[in-house]
């Protein structure tokens, strides 16, 4: 079996398709939920199905032991080859002036704490300077990092400007250990993320008005992500892709 692959938020979304097409490309998945188990489990018996491997852990990126539990979990599939630190979170759309340290502290913890600490899990499994055999990190940027997400989520899009800095930084940290840290940037995906933000209708509202005149769809982005986590993508790192319509 392939290496091992831990995806954040693996049971819907973004993270369900690259378990998916990770799986059909022979990674070994450990993928992570935080309250819907029944799709992270349709998710491990649609690879299982398939002949693929894969695990699903409970396991909020937002607590630090978690994640702990997460990677070693991770550890018992067999060597760890990468991380796609997919899992992220929005709130309801509020201005700036209406946002309370609560809201600021799970967005932040969530999105940038979480990533940040499953990075470090990661890098001391697969780093060569702590004895392991390198890898690859894919982090979850946003177009809203360079738009600003203004009336609606700019805690949100701080978050991924934040994860825009952090990819730059540990790639550089850790180029010459044999891990490559890359940042895809999606634009307006049909997810339940919008939902989940209280606005069901987002992608119909704003999809025609993109470029391509339409929303993308998960595996649109799930594909340059395991790209990136591939072989392939050898000499590619500190880089983000966007995939976005052209938005
Ligand atoms: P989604 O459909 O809302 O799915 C979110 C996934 O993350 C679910 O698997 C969920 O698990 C998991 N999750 C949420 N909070 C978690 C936590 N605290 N700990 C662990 N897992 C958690 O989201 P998505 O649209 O696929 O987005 C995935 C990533 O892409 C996010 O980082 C998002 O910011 C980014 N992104 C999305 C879009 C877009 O338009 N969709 C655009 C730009 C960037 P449960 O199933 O257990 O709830």
């Amino acid at each position: 079996m392939g290496k091992v692959l831990v995806v954040t938020g693996g049971s819907r979304g973004i993270g369900r398709a690259v378990c998916l097409l990770a799986a059909e490309r022979g990674w070994t998945l450990c993928l992570s939920y935080v309250a819907n188990r029944e799709a992270a489990d349709a998710v491990v018996r649609e690879i299982e199905a398939k002949g693929g491997r894969a695990l699903a852990v409970r396991s909020d990126v937002a607590v630090e032991a978690d994640i702990a539990a997460l990677f070693e979990a991770a550890d018992r599939l067999g060597p760890l080859g990468g991380l796609v630190n997919n899992a992220g979170v929005v709130d309801r759309a509020a201005r700036v002036e209406d946002m309370t340290a609560e809201r600021l502290t799970r967005m932040m913890t969530t999105n940038v704490v979480g990533s940040f600490l499953c990075a470090a899990q990661a890098v001391r499994r697969m780093s060569t300077k702590h004895g392991g055999q390198g890898g690859a990190i894919v982090n979850l940027s946003s177009v809203a990092a360079r738009l600003g997400g203004p009336n609606q989520y700019v805690d949100y899009a701080a978050s991924k400007g934040a994860i825009d800095t952090f990819t730059t930084g540990l790639a550089l940290e850790v180029a010459a250990e044999g891990i490559r840290v890359n940042a895809v940037a999606p634009g307006l995906i049909d997810t339940d993320i919008h939902a989940s933000g209280g606005q069901p209708d987002r992608m119909a509202r704003l999809g025609p008005s993109t470029p391509i005149g339409r929303a993308g769809t998960a595996e649109e982005v799930a594909a340059p992500i395991v790209w990136l986590l591939s072989d392939e993508a050898s000499y590619t790192t500190g880089t983000i892709v966007t995939v976005s319509g052209g938005r």
